[in-house]
């Protein structure tokens, strides 16, 4: 009777507390399984909404109240159409790209692009803002296209070092250069409204391609975003 399920592995218990709290991240690509796109969002909605009604009920909450009956589904649509859709690469924006008309051969800065992720080991929010740059190889993108890249990216599960180097890569490939930065700054609030309940701090990521790495261009460009 000693052995319940909660208590059975407590050396387990305190391992993935510290992989959350540390917020050690494992990989560079999000984990996902071969068979994660065999189920359609439709089915998926469906019984998210069954297994987060579980949750509420296991809560003690009433589902029969009016204003919780339809938070299951609310989540369960919210989860696979909205803040985590950029699992599927189906959802990824398509990108044009243009001929660079002008010669426009400086740096290009969008800074203060949104962001709203969720980290990984909480599922709760990450707020924060995104500055990107590059340096054209002879084509460009509409700028609402980095917006677009940076939602699409932080709509997944995440944690910040991976979404960095998730954009920066993804900017490399359809610009065809290695000449990205990309800086985000965030609040966590598996940080600030649980855990350490630090409200003040925020967390910075950074990562440098091509031109950027030099310590010049990258000054300009930290200056801009400054
Ligand atoms: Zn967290």
């Amino acid at each position: 009777m000693l052995n319940t399920p909660l208590n059975t592995y407590p050396q387990e218990d305190i391992l993935i507390d510290a992989i959350g709290d540390d917020h050690v991240g494992t990989a560079y690509d999000t984990p996902l399984r071969e068979d994660a796109f065999k189920l359609d969002d439709a089915t998926k909605v469906e019984m998210i909404e069954k297994h987060f009604k579980s949750i509420m009920e296991i809560m003690g909450l009433d589902l029969t109240d009016d204003s919780l009956k339809g938070t299951p589904k609310r989540v369960a649509k919210m989860y696979i159409k909205e803040i985590f859709s950029g699992l599927n690469p189906a959802n990824k924006p398509e990108v044009k790209l243009f001929d660079n008309k002008y010669q426009y051969n400086q740096m290009l800065v969008e800074k203060n692009i949104t962001l709203f992720s969720n980290c990984e080991h909480h599922f709760v929010p990450i707020i924060g803002k995104a500055h990107v740059a590059y340096i054209s190889s002879g084509k460009v993108i509409g700028l609402s296209k980095l917006n677009r890249i940076v939602q699409y990216y932080s709509q997944r599960p995440q944690v910040q070092e991976r979404l960095n180097i998730q954009i920066a890569n993804e900017l490399k490939k359809v610009l065809n250069t290695e000449d990205v930065a990309v800086v985000i700054e965030a609040d966590h609030l598996c940080v600030s409204s649980r855990g350490i309940r630090d409200t003040g701090s925020s967390t910075v990521t950074s990562e440098y391609g091509g031109k950027f790495l030099d310590y010049e261009t990258r000054n300009e460009f930290l200056k801009y975003i400054a």
